[in-house]
């Protein structure tokens, strides 16, 4: 079945055509009008209430359709079982001009207990685990940086040590940043003292003047300096939240550059923000946020603070399992979603899956069973279902399509 999706406006979304959304949806439906001065930051492909698909010749509502009792079959026995009559996950593209908060989702117990306790802030009770596939070179922040990194910053950057508060804190990270186990404990005081020196009332000038006097100076470096602290990201990233916290961030936490059709994934905990870039994105239906930096938003420092994983490494790209010639999937460890890539040069037969899908056609357009889908083109598939797929692009077509992982 083939589905209408949402686009969501938020305002750090590619503008335009420039968006990957904007040219999905213009290819599949030539009627919908682009307008240049709006953002696409996402296309929903799901049943979250906040940007429901329907299907298209019915108009009924995904999330009305598989909740039919006299529809479990779609789902499939698996899903059923474990979710009940529910889709498990959601599906989006994500268009992304100016960076997303820094942010971390809590694991699931976390997260119903939060919910419990805040119902306002923690509007669910569920976790948010998120596999993020480029498709154009997408750039983002994940988890924190080796020690040695981190200390590195912290002994070139004086602006972001005066922010730290306590300076015993900073030199006890420094002195401790070699052994392992202490400098996880040393790096959590460190950035809780910066964090709440940070968001503490009447502090915010002290802040925007630090930012300011470290911009001076980094426009004063040599190149070779200016590289070496990543000066053009951090002036993009001022010029878009002037005064924020959240820019100093980039000395914390790995600052990565995924090459399309490589992947990140991000279990409870991890401390990340997508900064540039196209991709899709798979995640649990969840609306669990809990935010640092480059935002408006409520930042609820305290939880953060606890829950964030102090883990400190280099970060390493989420590797796909290749499952015949056409197919890679993406197997996170957890059972609400995987990500197939499907790359279409003939004729193929999907393999079959015990879980309900959806599917989105990226580049290229293809004869699935006996109908032509143009790039954009979403479908919502039931589980067990065989699909025979055919290339009619010159050079492939280009699927991904998320599943239940059961
Ligand atoms: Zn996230």
């Amino acid at each position: 079945m083939e589905l209408e999706c949402a686009a969501q406006h938020y305002d750090w979304g590619k503008k335009g055509m420039t968006s990957s959304v904007a040219q999905l949806i213009k290819s599949s439906s030539p009627e919908v009008k682009i307008d240049d001065d709006k953002p696409y930051a996402e296309l929903w492909m799901g049943t979250h209430p906040n940007g429901p698909s329907f299907i298209k010749t019915t108009k009924e509502s995904l999330a009305e359709f598989v909740s039919k009792e006299s529809n479990s079959h779609i789902l499939g026995d698996k899903v059923t079982e474990i979710f009940g009559n529910t889709l498990p996950f959601l599906f989006k593209v994500l268009s992304v001009d100016k960076a997303l908060s820094i942010q971390a989702h809590p694991a699931k117990d976390h997260a119903a207990e939060l919910h419990k306790l805040f119902p306002a802030i923690y509007k669910d009770p569920n976790h948010k685990p998120e596999l993020a596939i480029a498709l154009t070179p997408f750039q983002a922040l994940c988890g924190f940086r080796p020690t040695q990194e981190i200390c590195y910053h912290l002994k070139s950057i004086p602006e972001l040590v005066a922010l730290c508060g306590d300076q015993d804190v900073v030199n006890d990270f420094l002195n401790h940043c070699q052994d392992n186990d202490d400098a996880k404990t040393h790096l959590k005081k460190c950035f809780k003292a910066l964090l709440t020196y940070a968001t503490t009332d009447g502090n915010s000038n002290i802040v925007a003047q630090q930012l300011s006097n470290f911009l001076n100076r980094l426009s004063q470096m040599d190149n070779d300096s200016r590289e070496k602290l990543n000066g053009n990201l951090f002036e993009r990233l001022h010029k878009d939240f002037p005064g924020d916290i959240g820019c100093f961030g980039i000395y914390f936490f790995n600052y990565i550059t995924l090459e399309p059709g490589e992947a990140l994934y991000l279990g409870p905990n991890v401390p990340h923000a997508y900064l540039f870039g196209d991709c899709i994105e798979c995640m649990a239906c969840s609306d669990n946020v809990v935010r640092a930096g480059l935002t408006p938003k409520f930042k609820d420092v305290p939880t953060l603070i606890e829950m964030l994983s102090y883990e400190s490494q280099s970060y390493d790209k989420f590797k796909p399992e290749r499952l015949n010639e056409f197919t890679e999937t993406f197997k996170p460890p957890i059972k609400d979603f995987a990500v197939n890539k499907i790359e279409v040069t003939g004729s193929c037969n999907f393999i079959p899956v015990n879980s309900p899908s959806i599917l989105i056609i990226i580049h290229g357009s293809a004869k699935i069973t006996d109908k032509v889908y143009r790039r954009g083109s979403v479908l919502f598939i039931a589980a067990n279902v065989e699909l025979t797929v055919t290339n009619l692009d010159e050079d492939k077509t280009l699927i991904f399509q998320a599943c239940a992982n059961v």
